[in-house]
């Protein structure tokens, strides 16, 4: 999959484990997320948003699990454009 941020820059998801791209679950739907890992078929993605992060402008892109695709602008252009990496990227 492939789209565009509002800078114009292409950002594809294609693979796994992309730095700029993870994903949320809201408080609301917490506890039910977490039971639903402990039995088949497991982890319900239904109740996921998955979250693209633009390494040009930092913009945020929201996908709501329903398909509704936001943007989200950083207040400045300091703000990390490494927001969604890993937390073992912190650790050093
Ligand atoms: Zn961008």
């Amino acid at each position: 999959m492939k789209f565009m941020c509002l800078c114009g820059k292409i950002l594809t998801d294609n693979t796994d484990a992309l730095p700029y791209k993870a994903r949320m679950v809201a408080d609301e739907d917490w506890d039910q997320f977490m039971v639903s890992c402990t039995k088949p078929p497991g982890c319900d993605i239904r109740l996921l948003t998955t979250i693209y992060q633009c390494s040009h402008c930092g913009c945020l892109r929201i996908v709501k699990p329903a398909g509704n695709v936001v943007f989200f602008k950083p207040e400045d252009e300091h703000v990390s454009r490494t927001l969604l990496r890993s937390v073992k990227s912190e650790a050093g």
